[in-house]
């Protein structure tokens, strides 16, 4: 039935005045939207595909109808891969992807919501995060800053990274250059080693070129693709310093709040459903690319020595018992591990068991 049909047949006086106003007909509000990446152009999981920024605003857009369009920007296109978070924050762009320990300068409890040494896997950090309150904190922790945060991603656990030689002991570890971001930089800090951050794009030419001699980056697809068994052969594995690196989504408090509450839904689901799609993505890829390494690129595949593992186990715990200094660090660092220990119980129980006598 068209509307003038229906105007005529309704006819009472009050259904014609509330089809008449003006509100009922007006073409819903659109949104024309930025995101700024800390990721190099073209990388898949990060900045390209399923899961990824891009792929994220892609169903941003095709969730909300085309209301919300997101143009999507790699680390330099629009602002440095560093820059992210201020030119969120600023409100120069209205969204922002990356990982929370980046931010660390800026408030030293951000680190716990993109990953902690010796922390949960994505399993654990997810039940903290959607079931736990961590969202809650991550929020409070963002607030100062004009920013709204959500989850959007997970590597899974990392590789330990790459050495130009093998470590042995934890004397090995001393005087090495290494790129290593958050924590797990302090800790290996503590052991001698010069800790550097790089982003993405600036590893293999620092590797390469003998300014750093370590390098850890994500896992056998990103780091393959970076090259970086090109640079250095010895590929250690496990990942104690990032056992669930959480990818973020960061938009501007005033952009959040100018939207109407279904699009914020929209976001919110489109981020959660890219939080599973990435780490989907990741456990469908990593295994292939570490097999042809290993069997066409002469790479060396190394378990960390098991004292050089208990070493930096109690390192770490010295670590972050200093330095939880303000008072919002503390209450997030206390709510991550009081739930890991309870986690933990239950991982150990199910997922654990499981891998070791079952599977
Ligand atoms: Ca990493």
């Amino acid at each position: 039935m068209n509307r003038r049909k229906f105007l005529k047949t309704a006819g009472a006086g009050a259904a014609v005045t509330a089809l008449a106003a003006p509100n009922v007909w007006a073409k819903p509000k659109s949104y024309r939207w930025k995101m700024v990446t800390t990721w190099p152009p073209g990388l898949p999981f990060y900045q390209v595909g399923n899961g990824s920024a891009e792929g994220l605003a892609k169903r941003i857009e095709e969730m909300s109808g085309g209301r919300i369009k997101i143009r999507v920007y790699a680390a330099k296109e629009l602002v440095p891969a560093f820059g992210t978070f201020d030119a969120v924050s600023k409100g120069t762009v209205e969204m922002g992807h990356g990982v929370a320990y980046y931010w660390a300068g800026k408030t030293f409890a951000a680190q716990y919501f993109g990953t902690i040494p010796f922390g949960m896997n994505p399993q654990g950090a997810n039940a903290w995060y959607y079931e736990g309150g961590g969202i809650q904190l991550w929020e409070e922790v963002y607030k100062p800053f004009g920013l709204v945060p959500m989850p959007c991603g997970s590597t899974g656990i990392q590789m330990t990274g790459w050495f130009n030689k093998e470590i042995n002991s934890v004397n090995d570890l001393k005087g090495l250059k290494m790129r290593i971001p958050g924590l797990a930089g302090k800790v290996l800090a503590t052991m001698g080693v010069n800790v550097i951050l790089l982003p993405g794009g600036e590893i293999f030419p620092a590797l390469e070129r003998g300014v750093i001699d370590a390098a850890e980056w994500v896992g056998p697809y990103q780091d393959r693709r970076l090259g970086l068994y090109q640079a250095a052969k010895f590929y250690y594995h496990s990942g104690w310093h990032e056992p669930s690196t959480t990818s973020e989504l960061i938009v501007s408090k005033k952009a959040w709040d100018s939207l109407d509450k279904d699009l914020q839904e929209i976001i919110r689901g489109a981020a959660a459903e890219a939080n599973v799609r990435a780490i989907s993505w990741a456990d469908a890829n990593n295994a292939e690319a570490l097999d042809d390494m290993i069997k066409n690129h002469k790479v060396k595949l190394k378990l960390l020595p098991k004292d050089v593992i208990e070493k930096l186990r109690v390192k770490t715990g010295e670590v972050l018992e200093q330095a939880n200094k303000d008072p919002l660090s503390r209450k997030v660092y206390t709510s991550y591990s009081r739930f890991q220990a309870n986690w933990s119980k239950w991982a150990d129980i199910s997922e654990a068991t499981y891998h070791k006598y079952i599977r």
